[in-house]
């Protein structure tokens, strides 16, 4: 557990979060400030502070839920967009590994 880690703290149970999927390795929580009509995050339960740092592993292993969370979610027929931002360029603002899955209406592209 990485120290002021927010991420983590919501890992821990430390502090709350709307849960919509957990299993040992990882959770799926409701953003607290949301960009669309459905958006989660989807996060390991050990840290790491990025994409780059995470490994393969952890990262097939929450991209090989998908199915299942945007199933239960109701968008994985009308489809969603799956990003991990990365870094100041990127526009990461919490240092722990989490991917956003946004879905319920039409996003445009690019982002902004
Ligand atoms: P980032 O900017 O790092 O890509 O995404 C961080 C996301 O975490 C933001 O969309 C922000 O709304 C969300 N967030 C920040 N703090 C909390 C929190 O304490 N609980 C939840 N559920 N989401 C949070
Ligand atoms: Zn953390």
């Amino acid at each position: 557990m990485a120290e002021n880690c927010i991420f983590c703290q919501i890992a821990a149970g430390e502090i709350p979060a709307e849960k919509m999927y957990e299993d040992d390795r990882m959770l799926a929580i409701k953003d607290l400030n949301p960009a669309a009509p459905c958006h989660v995050l989807l996060l390991p339960k050990e840290h790491s502070s990025n994409i780059l740092e995470a490994g393969g592993d952890i990262v097939g292993y929450m991209v090989g839920k998908l199915p299942e969370i945007t199933r239960k979610l109701g968008i994985d027929e009308t489809g969603f967009r799956f990003v991990a931002n990365t870094g100041s360029d990127g526009g990461q603002t919490v240092g722990h590994l989490h991917f956003h899955l946004l879905g319920g209406r039409s996003l445009g592209w690019p982002p902004g």
